[in-house]
């Protein structure tokens, strides 16, 4: 098969590895910590919804690299999450066989302008302007399993210029990796590049011109990232 042109094909590399990890679709879940959905200012709910939206994979950004704060925004916020890379297709997949598909982890943050955010909860809109950006989604690179593990527990943190911003326990994720898995083959069938952002702990804030983020997860490579 020929094509007619060569778009980018975005990829994040993986760590001790000379290959690298071709990405396919960003899959991005909402509301997976108590205490975010409190400061979001939702109400306590029995049963959280499964929020999710996506990031095109031009999101990407490389470790180290900065990211500009997009001309439209006034209030351009952090999340810290832990990201999941997907090595295996699958559909429907359950609980008990979701780790199967999953081939490492990253730190990424889901770079949100939460004035448009808020605008659109408000005027019943999508979300698309305030989350979906190029240049959204800064990740760290690629852990695999095979020298981290499954993840189920473990420090997660974010710092602004040497400051702790953020900071919790992977264990306390209302929807832990394999339920993500599951739930979200239910509607779309996963593929080898997808990549899954898994939410937020508590602590996003406003970022400036000139901050200097710390991302990091136990077991995983940090993420170093410059606003400008
Ligand atoms: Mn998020």
């Amino acid at each position: 098969m020929s094509f007619i042109n060569t778009p980018p094909q975005i990829s994040i590399p993986i760590t001790g590895s000379a290959e690298t990890f071709p990405v396919h679709q960003i899959y991005c879940v909402g509301r997976n910590y108590q205490k975010h959905i409190s400061e979001m200012g939702y109400s306590q709910e029995k049963t959280v919804p499964f929020v999710l939206f996506l990031k095109p994979p031009d999101a990407v950004v490389q470790n180290g690299q900065t990211v500009c704060i997009p001309g439209f925004t006034n209030d351009f916020q952090h999340e810290v999450e832990l990201v999941i890379a997907i090595k295996k297709e699958g559909s429907k997949i359950s609980e008990k066989l979701a780790l199967e598909h999953v081939f490492g982890y990253s730190v990424g943050i889901d770079l949100t302008c939460r004035d448009l955010q808020n605008e659109a909860k408000n005027k019943g809109r999508p979300w698309t302007f305030a989350k979906s950006l190029q240049n959204s989604a800064p990740i760290s690179d690629i852990t695999p399993v095979e020298k981290c593990g499954y993840l189920q527990e473990g420090n997660i943190q974010l710092s602004v210029n040497g400051n702790i911003r953020q900071k919790n326990d992977l264990k306390n994720m209302i929807r832990p990796v394999q339920k993500i898995i599951s739930e979200l083959s239910q509607f779309y069938t996963l593929f080898p590049g997808d990549i899954i952002f898994t939410g937020t702990p508590d602590g996003v804030g406003k970022l400036e011109k000139g901050d200097r983020i710390f991302a990091e997860i136990d077991g995983l490579e940090p993420l170093t990232i410059t606003i400008n």
